[in-house]
C-alpha cells in the first residue's frame, strides 16, 4: 500500500533521522514543546502574557494569605522534585538549546535544590531606644516579572522560584525563546510543588511563546512591581529602562591571572575544571587567562595533563573567524562581531571539527596562547575556548585584566599565594564574585563557601541574589514602649 506523506510528515522524519545521526534524542523533542509534555499540559503556562500575570496575581494573594511553614513546605518540595527531576531537565536543556553538558547541567540543578536559601533568608530588624521599638520587615514586591536566560534555563527558573516565593511574591517569567519548553517544564514542576504541598495549583506561571512582545506587556503591565532579568546586556539594558524598579544580572568577561607564586599544576586543573563547565555557558566561568611569562610553560603544560588542547596562532584566527560573525546594526549601519550562536557552549571537540582537527572525548577545553588584542580575549565567547596571554609583571597581568573584565565587575580570579597581589587585583576589577585559588564555580558555593544562584546582580548591586534581594523594606514604628530594659 503506498503513504502519501505530507510535506511536514517528511520533515518530521528528516528531523529525527538526522538528530538520531547526530546522536540525540528525538523522544524528548517529541515529547516535549513550550506547553507540554507526554500529552500532559504544562500547568501554569499561558497562550497570553496576560492570562500569565493573571495566574501569578491570584498565586501571589495565596502566598499572602500562607504562613511562613506552609512556603517553607512548598519549597521542601521544590528541593525534593529539583533533585528528583534533575537528569530529566538536564538532558531537555541539552537537547533544546544545542548548549551545555547533561552531567554538570543535572550537577547545576543538584546545586539550586541544595544551596538555594528559603524563607530563612528573610529576617526582620528590630530597633529599640528612648523612643521605644521600631520593626523593619522584607515585604514582598507583589508580582514580579523575571525574564531568564538559555544559558541556564530551568536553574534560573527554579532558584528565582525558590527565592521569590520565599519572599511571599508571585512571578511571572518570560524564558528564553530558545529554551522554552525546558523553562516551561520548570514553571510545571514549581506548580506541581505546590499542589502537592497544599499551595495553589498554579503559583508560577509563564507562556507558550515568550517573545520580546510579550517581555513588553510585562513590562507595562500595572500589576508587575519588580523585574528581575537574567541575560546579556541587551536585555538588561531594556528592562532599565522600564521605568520600574528592576534587577539587572548582566554579561561578564571573567578574567583569570596566574602569578609566579601559585600551585600551577593545581591552576592549570582548577581553571580547565572551571572553564569547561557546562563547555563554559556560566557567567562566572573563566573566559581568559594572563599568566606570568615566568610560569605560562608550566601552566600551560598543567592544562594540556587535564584535557586541554593547544592550537597555533593561525588555527586561533581560524577558529575566531567560525565561532565569531559580523552582524551590522540595520539602524546605525554599524558593523560589529558577535558571537555564533551555532558554537556557543558547544564540546570542544565539536568546535574543533569545524576547522578540521580531529580529537578523542577526552579533550574538553582549546587553549591557546594570543595577544591582548584577540578577538577569544575581548568577547564573552560561552564556549570551551580559553586564550592564554603572557604577561610580564603583576602590574600588567592586573591592568590587561581589568581591561578585558570590560567594567562589567561581574566575575574575576586568580591563582596566587602572594597576599599583596590577590588584594590588588581584587581592589582593581571590583568584581561581584573574585574567586581566589579555586574553579570559577566555587563562587556560586559548588566546592566553596556561601549559598547559590544563577542570577548575579552586578550593575543593579544585589550580588549573589538570594530571597532577601526581592524584598522591600517596610517600617514599623511603636513610640514610646516596649523598650524593656
Ligand atoms: P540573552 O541576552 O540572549 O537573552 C536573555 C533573555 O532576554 C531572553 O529571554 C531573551 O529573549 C530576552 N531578551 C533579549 N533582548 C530583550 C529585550 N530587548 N527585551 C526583552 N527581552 C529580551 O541571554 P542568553 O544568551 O540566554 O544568556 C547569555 C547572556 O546572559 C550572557 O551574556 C551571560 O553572561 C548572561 N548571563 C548572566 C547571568 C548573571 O547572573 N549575571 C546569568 C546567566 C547569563
Amino acid at each position: 500500500m503506498a503513504i502519501n506523506w505530507t510535506d511536514v510528515q517528511i520533515e518530521q522524519i528528516v528531523a529525527s533521522v538526522m538528530s538520531q545521526l547526530k546522536g540525540e534524542s528525538p523522544a524528548i523533542k517529541d515529547e516535549y514543546n513550550g506547553a507540554g509534555y507526554n500529552g500532559k499540559k504544562y500547568i501554569g503556562v499561558f497562550e497570553d502574557m496576560k492570562d500569565a500575570i493573571d495566574a501569578a496575581e491570584s498565586g501571589y494573594k495565596a502566598i499572602r494569605a500562607m504562613s511562613l511553614e506552609e512556603r517553607e513546605k512548598i519549597i521542601a518540595v521544590i528541593r525534593e522534585l529539583c533533585r528528583k527531576e534533575a537528569p530529566t531537565m538536564a538532558r531537555l536543556g541539552v537537547d533544546e538549546t544545542k548548549m551545555g553538558r547533561v552531567d554538570h547541567k543535572t550537577a547545576k540543578h543538584m546545586l539550586v535544590a541544595d544551596k538555594t536559601p528559603g524563607t530563612a533568608d528573610i529576617v526582620a530588624q528590630v530597633k529599640t531606644g528612648d523612643y521605644g521599638l521600631t520593626l523593619t520587615e522584607m515585604a514582598p514586591f507583589g508580582v514580579v516579572g523575571s525574564i531568564t536566560p538559555s544559558t541556564n534555563p530551568s536553574e534560573t527558573v527554579i532558584c528565582n522560584s525558590i527565592g521569590m516565593i520565599a519572599a511571599g511574591n508571585g512571578v511571572v517569567f518570560n524564558p528564553h525563546p530558545n529554551a522554552i519548553a525546558t523553562s516551561n517544564y520548570a514553571i510545571d514542576l514549581v506548580n506541581r510543588a505546590s499542589a502537592m504541598a497544599g499551595g495553589p495549583r498554579v503559583l508560577v506561571s509563564s507562556v507558550v511563546k515568550p517573545t520580546l512582545d510579550s517581555a513588553n506587556v510585562m513590562y507595562k503591565d500595572p500589576r508587575i512591581k519588580l523585574l528581575v532579568c537574567t541575560g546579556g546586556p541587551g536585555v538588561v539594558k531594556s528592562v532599565l529602562s522600564s521605568g520600574k524598579k528592576a534587577i539587572g544580572a548582566g554579561a561578564g568577561n571573567p578574567p583569570v591571572i596566574v602569578d609566579d607564586t601559585a600551585d600551577i599544576r593545581k591552576a592549570g586543573k582548577d581553571i580547565i575544571d572551571g572553564c569547561t563547565f557546562d563547555n563554559n555557558l556560566p557567567c562566572i566561568a573563566e573566559k581568559e587567562v594572563f599568566a606570568f611569562a615566568s610560569i605560562a610553560d608550566e601552566l600551560i603544560d598543567a592544562m594540556r595533563a587535564n584535557g586541554a588542547y593547544l592550537i597555533s596562532r593561525s588555527d586561533a584566527d581560524t577558529l575566531a573567524r567560525v565561532v565569531l560573525v559580523e552582524k551590522t546594526n540595520p539602524k546605525t549601519g554599524i558593523s560589529s562581531k558577535i558571537v555564533n550562536r551555532d558554537c556557543v557552549g558547544r564540546d570542544a571537540k565539536v568546535l574543533l571539527e569545524k576547522i578540521g582537527i580531529s580529537v578523542g572525548d577526552e579533550v574538553r577545553c582549546i587553549i591557546c596562547e594570543t595577544d591582548f588584542e584577540h578577538d577569544f580575549v575581548q568577547h564573552e565567547l560561552m564556549m570551551p575556548i580559553l586564550p592564554i596571554v603572557r604577561v610580564k609583571d603583576i602590574d600588567q597581568a592586573i591592568d590587561l585584566a581589568v581591561r578585558a573584565e570590560h567594567g562589567n565587575r561581574h566575575t574575576a580570579h586568580m591563582h596566587s599565594k602572594n597576599i599583596d597581589n590577590l588584594t590588588r587585583f581584587a581592589r582593581a576589577v571590583e568584581t561581584t564574585i573574585f574567586v581566589k585559588n579555586a574553579p570559577s564555580y566555587a563562587g556560586i558555593g559548588f566546592g566553596g563557601e556561601g549559598h547559590t544562584t544563577f542570577t548575579i546582580a552586578g550593575p543593579t548591586g544585589e550580588g549573589i541574589t538570594s530571597a532577601k534581594s526581592f524584598t522591600r523594606l517596610r517600617r514599623c514604628v511603636l513610640a514610646e514602649s516596649f523598650r524593656i530594659i
